[in-house]
C-alpha cells in the first residue's frame, strides 16, 4: 500500500496544493484518485454538464461489492482566496506554522477528506479491505452552485446500480474543538420575494395615492411576528429574515408605486417546505387586509415568487450510524459529541434522499477565511476518529 496516503498531513498539503477554486478541478480529484488507486479502489471521474453553467469534474470511488456499504462524502473544490495579500502564507502553498497547516480548503474541507483517506489506509494495512464496501463520493461543485455536483452524482452513481447503506459527510461540524458536534440533520430552508404594487402620487396627497411602503413594511412585519415556532427536541425555533427591501425612490415628494422585499426562512421538522409556504402565504393574505398602516384601503396588492428548489428539513434516526460515530468521537476524544440540527445546509441535504447522513468533520472556525489553517494534532486526531468509525460501523452494520 502507498505509505503516504496513510499520513493525513502529506494527504492534505497534496490537495491544498491543488488551486481547485469552484468550478476548476485544480488537480484535486486527480491527487486523490492517486491516493485511492493504490488502496485498491475503483476510481471513476464523472463530468457533469448543464446548459450555461461550467462543467463540473466529480469523482466515485469504491472498494468492495458486498454489503453493507458505506459512503464518505465531500468536495475537494473551494471558495476563492479572497485578498491574498492578507495571507500570511501561501493559500495554496500548505505551509506548516505554530503547530497550523495553512491553505484554502485546510478545514473546509480537503482536511476531512485527508483524515478519511489516511483512516482507510490505515484499516486496510492492519485489517485488510473494509468486510463490504466504502465508496467516496466526492464532488467538485459544493461551494458554487451546486448544481452539477452531488446531486448529479448521486444520480449517476443510483443509475448504475450504487445502493448505500450510511454516509458521512466530512464538512467541518465543530465550533471550537474536534468532538464538539456531529450533525444528524439540517433545517430546511426556503427564500420568497414579495413584490407589493400601490399607486405613486404627491407626499401631500397620499389619499389620492397608495404608498407601497406602507404595503410592506405591513407585509414583512407579518412574516417576522409572531415566531413561527418554539423549536423542537432537535431543532431550534424556526426563523425568518427579511434581507432586503428595496424602494430605489429618490424623490422626497412622491409616493411609491412599488415596493421589493426577499426574506429566507429556516425552518425545522414542524414544517415542511410545503406548509410553511403555506403559512408565509396565510401571513401574507391577512397583512394585506390588516388597514392599520393603510386605513379605509382596500387589500393590498402583492405578488410573491418563491425561488428555485426549496431545502428540505432532515433529520437522520439511523442509530447504528449515530452511535458508531458519536462513540468513536467519545472514545478518542473523551468528549461526548452534540448531536445537533444547527447551521446552513450542506450537501447531506441531497444525500438523505439515498441512505442516512451524518456529518462530522475538522474545526470549523478558520472555514471560507483569509489564513483558512487547521491544527496538525487535529489532522492525527480526526484520522483516529474516522478508523474507529470504520470499525464500529462495519462492525455493528454485520452484527
Ligand atoms: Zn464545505
Amino acid at each position: 500500500m502507498s505509505m503516504t496516503s496513510a499520513d493525513p498531513i502529506a494527504n492534505l498539503a497534496t490537495l491544498i496544493r491543488c488551486p481547485s477554486v469552484t468550478p476548476a478541478e485544480g488537480g484535486a480529484l486527480t491527487a486523490l484518485a492517486a491516493m485511492l488507486e493504490p488502496l485498491g479502489f475503483t476510481v471513476e471521474r464523472m463530468t457533469a454538464r448543464e446548459p450555461g453553467m461550467p462543467d463540473i469534474e466529480n469523482l466515485y470511488a469504491r472498494i468492495g461489492t458486498e454489503g453493507p456499504h458505506l459512503m464518505f462524502a465531500g468536495h475537494t473544490d473551494v471558495v476563492p482566496v479572497g485578498n491574498e495579500a492578507a495571507w500570511t502564507h501561501a493559500p495554496f502553498g500548505a505551509e506548516i506554522a505554530g503547530g497550523e497547516m495553512f491553505g484554502r480548503g485546510a478545514v473546509d474541507m480537503k482536511g476531512g477528506i485527508a483524515c478519511f483517506v489516511a483512516a482507510v489506509a490505515r484499516q486496510i494495512a492492519k485489517n485488510g479491505p473494509p468486510k463490504g464496501s466504502l465508496s467516496f463520493l466526492i464532488t467538485g461543485d459544493e461551494e458554487g452552485p451546486a448544481v452539477n455536483g452531488t446531486i448529479k452524482l448521486l444520480q449517476w452513481a443510483a443509475e448504475r446500480g450504487e445502493r448505500w447503506d450510511a454516509c458521512l459527510v466530512g464538512e467541518p461540524t465543530n465550533p471550537d474543538q474536534l468532538g464538539d458536534m456531529i450533525k444528524i440533520g439540517r433545517r430546511g430552508s426556503v427564500s420568497g420575494t414579495i413584490t407589493v404594487q400601490g399607486v405613486q402620487g404627491h407626499a401631500a396627497y397620499p389619499h389620492l395615492a397608495d404608498n407601497a411602503v406602507r404595503g410592506v413594511i405591513a407585509l414583512t412585519d407579518a412574516l417576522m411576528h409572531p415566531p413561527f415556532d418554539a423549536g423542537t427536541e432537535n431543532f431550534q425555533p424556526s426563523n425568518l429574515e427579511v434581507t432586503t427591501i428595496d424602494v430605489g425612490n429618490p424623490a422626497t415628494n412622491v409616493v411609491p408605486a412599488q415596493a421589493v422585499a426577499r426574506f429566507n426562512i429556516r425552518f425545522n421538522d414542524i414544517w415542511t417546505a410545503e406548509t410553511v409556504m403555506a403559512e408565509i402565504v396565510r401571513r401574507l393574505d391577512a397583512a394585506a387586509r390588516d388597514e392599520r398602516l393603510r386605513p379605509g384601503r382596500p387589500p393590498l396588492r402583492y405578488d410573491i415568487a418563491w425561488a428555485e428548489r426549496p431545502s428540505h428539513v432532515f433529520l437522520t434516526r439511523n442509530d447504528r450510524l449515530i452511535a458508531s460515530l458519536s462513540g468513536a468521537v467519545e472514545a478518542v476524544t473523551g468528549r461526548a459529541p452534540k448531536l445537533s440540527t444547527t447551521g446552513g445546509t450542506s450537501d447531506a441535504r441531497f444525500i438523505k434522499d439515498y441512505c442516512p447522513v451524518v456529518e462530522f468533520g475538522l474545526v470549523g472556525q478558520t472555514m471560507h477565511m483569509v489564513d483558512e489553517r487547521v491544527a496538525i494534532a487535529d489532522l492525527e486526531t480526526l484520522t483516529v476518529i474516522y478508523e474507529t468509525f470504520l470499525q464500529r460501523w462495519f462492525g455493528d452494520a454485520r452484527a
